[in-house]
This record gives C-alpha cells, sequence and structure tokens, in this order.
C-alpha cells in the first residue's frame, strides 16, 4: 500500500507512516500490535461512510484485525494508568506546599515542547506522568519483553505531535523507541481504503485481553477538560453518582478555551484550570504570574482538545461540539466510570509494573533541552 505524502518534493512534508507500518504487517515473524487513542473513534465516521461524531470504535478494531494486527488495544486503558499517577502526583505535590503548584498536565506533547521552548518556568511544574500512549507503550513492550517474536508498536493519535513525542530520548526502551510508529487518524482513513475494506459494513469488535479493560474517565481524555475531570473523579472521596453528576457541571465541560473550576479536598478548595489553545496557555501562566492561584491546570493545545487534533478529518465548530458528545456517551455506556475501578489496574500494579513504576511511567522534563 502506498500513502500519498503531503508535499511532493518532500521539503515540508509531515512524516507519513503508513508504508513502514504496512511493511511490519507483511513480516512473517513480526508481532505487531496497535493502540487507538479516544479522540480517534469519534473522527473518522464521516470519511468512511458512518456519521461524525459516532462512536465507530468496534470497527475501528475490525478493521485493524483484517489489516493483520495482531493485537489490537485502547489508549483509554494507558490514560486510566495516566490518572492514577497522576492524581497521586498531584496529591503528594498539595502535601509539599505551594511552591509546587500548580501541577500542570504533560499529556499533550504540543503543549510540553511549547513549555520547554517558552515558558521555562514552568517546566518544573509539568507532570512526570508518561501520556496515555506511552503509559500504554511501556506496559505493553514489557510484558512481551521476553518474547523471542519481534515486536512492533503501532498507535493510531489523533495529531502528528505524538510522532515528535514517541521519538523522544525520554520514551525509548533498550530496543528502540517503545512507540514505533504513530499514525495519524488521516492516515488510518488512509490505510483502510488502500485495504479495500467497506469500513460500514464491518460488524464491530472488541479490544483484545488482558489489556482490555478501560473506564468512562479514560475516555474522556479526548476531549478539553476530560483530563480533569478524571483525575477529579478520582481524588474526591464522595464516590456517589451525584458527586460524579456535580464535577461534570461544576465547569469542567464545554468548548470555552479557559475554563475554571474548584472543588473541595478535605479543608482544602482545589482550583482548576482547563485550557485549550497555546493563546490561552500562555494567559494562564500571565495570571498566575501576576499572583493567581491555581492547583491544577490542564493544558491541549488545540482548540476544543484532541478530539479537533491536526491529524484529525477537519471540523467546524458543530462537529467539534459532536465528537465531544461522542465521548461523553461512550463514557456513559461504560460500566466502570473511575480508573481505580479498572479491575486491570490492580493486575497491571501487582504485575509488570510491581516496583517499576517510576521507570516505566515516568519521566523528568527539563527546560534546557533543545526542543
Ligand atoms: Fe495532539 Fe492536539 Fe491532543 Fe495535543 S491537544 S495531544 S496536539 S491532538
Amino acid at each position: 500500500g502506498q500513502c500519498a505524502a503531503v508535499c511532493p518534493t518532500g521539503a515540508i512534508m509531515v512524516k507519513n507512516d503508513c508504508d513502514k507500518v504496512w511493511k511490519a504487517l507483511d513480516e512473517k515473524d513480526t508481532r505487531v500490535s496497535v493502540q487507538i487513542a479516544p479522540a480517534v473513534r469519534v473522527a473518522l465516521g464521516k470519511e468512511l461512510g458512518i456519521g461524525d461524531g459516532e462512536n465507530a470504535m468496534g470497527r475501528i478494531v475490525a478493521a485493524l484485525r483484517r489489516m493483520g494486527f495482531n493485537e489490537v488495544f485502547d489508549t483509554s486503558t494507558g490514560a486510566d494508568l495516566t490518572v492514577l499517577e497522576e492524581s497521586a502526583e498531584f496529591i503528594a505535590r498539595l502535601g509539599e506546599g505551594e511552591h509546587r503548584m500548580p501541577l500542570f498536565t504533560s499529556c499533550c506533547p504540543a503543549w510540553v515542547s511549547y513549555a520547554e521552548k517558552n515558558e521555562p518556568e514552568v517546566v518544573e511544574n509539568l507532570s512526570t506522568c508518561h501520556s496515555p500512549m506511552q503509559m500504554f507503550a511501556s506496559v505493553i513492550k514489557e510484558h512481551h519483553r521476553h518474547s523471542s517474536r519481534k515486536h512492533v508498536h503501532v498507535a493510531v493519535m489523533p495529531c502528528t505531535a505524538k510522532k515528535g513525542e514517541a521519538a523522544r530520548e525520554e520514551f525509548r526502551g533498550a530496543g528502540g523507541p517503545n512507540v514505533d510508529y504513530v499514525i495519524t487518524t488521516q492516515e488510518l482513513i488512509q490505510m483502510i481504503k488502500e485495504s479495500g475494506l467497506v469500513f460500514s459494513e464491518l460488524e464491530p469488535e472488541a479490544v483484545d485481553m488482558p489489556f482490555g479493560t478501560m473506564s468512562g474517565a479514560g475516555v474522556i481524555f479526548g476531549v478539553t477538560g476530560g483530563v480533569a475531570e478524571a483525575v477529579l473523579r478520582r481524588i474526591i472521596s464522595n464516590k456517589s453518582p451525584a458527586a460524579l453528576q456535580s464535577i461534570a457541571f461544576r465547569g469542567v465541560r464545554g468548548s470555552e478555551g479557559i475554563k475554571e473550576a474548584a472543588v473541595k479536598y478535605g479543608e482544602r478548595e482545589i482550583k482548576i484550570a482547563v485550557v485549550s489553545g497555546l493563546g490561552n496557555a500562555r494567559e494562564i501562566i500571565r495570571r498566575i504570574k501576576d499572583g493567581e492561584r491555581y492547583d491544577f491546570v490542564e493544558v491541549m493545545a488545540c482548540p476544543g482538545g484532541c478530539v479537533c487534533g491536526a491529524g484529525q478529518p477537519f471540523v467546524l465548530r458543530e462537529g467539534r461540539e459532536s465528537r465531544a458528545h461522542g465521548l461523553y456517551s461512550a463514557d456513559r455506556m461504560s460500566s466502570i466510570k473511575r480508573s481505580e475501578e479498572n479491575p486491570l489496574m490492580l493486575s497491571l500494579y501487582s504485575g509488570v509494573l510491581k516496583g517499576r513504576v517510576h521507570d516505566l511511567l515516568h519521566v523528568r522534563y527539563s527546560a534546557e533541552r533543545e526542543a
């Protein structure tokens, strides 16, 4: 299969990895696993004959299997790990006092490189947690480490910035990058078309075990406010359905570029900002420098979050909302709402992650790096 290059001269080409993935799929003894980011499932419908915003996860899984992938997973499972690690980090920092706050999320690589280049003083406040993509990749690479079969891991992501993240030194294991190839939603659409599958006629299938469970909290990572909401679900002590509702309506949902919310944590009032768009990130940093206090700041470079990533088919505002809606419905439909209730988490922590959490799930960003 051939993918069309963005620029015919190759001079300003965004790296297209379809050919490399097809090649890995053709290799006889290679195990090729793949993870699919939350935002992807609600964005490829229109191009493939179903509605935009419709959750096409089951069909994507079916398509990837027919294309030859041996194992198909959901990045939301990695997001559950990110929620657990980031909540723990947040609570630990709260205990260390004001000077350690706010904690900025770091799951958006475009924001991380922006901060490294332009806002060196916030780099120390970036969460040390790997993004869901990298957490999942660490786990799956570790899981197959002793197998004699060559293993290639692919991630389907909403943006090209994830290609840069996968290539970072920090995310390489002994045998190379933990994510060997990142393909965007657009590239996945291309590959599905090249494979000749009629997407709309595929019967939806479930992802593979033993890494096949995820919570609704993991799924909403794809929309602005989703990470903050998932972390809040984890840290509030009141676990009733009514409490879940009240988090949802406390201001973290909706597509405005800057949203603020406050929640009680013990005696303390936690102030949260949810930001999408780098201009808005700059604005929040300016406010912090002017003395405004925040404890947790979620930043996504794309307005609206990953549902509107640059690797996704283009949408107008209305389409953006239907994609967000698609992810919130997936959350409503999932029987596990909170990351800590995902039964897989317990077995990961007592299995592959035992004694390895720091190594496999955390990273230190540094402002000196040439981004
Ligand atoms: Fe990529 Fe945009 Fe999501 Fe950041 S917000 S991870 S740049 S799609």
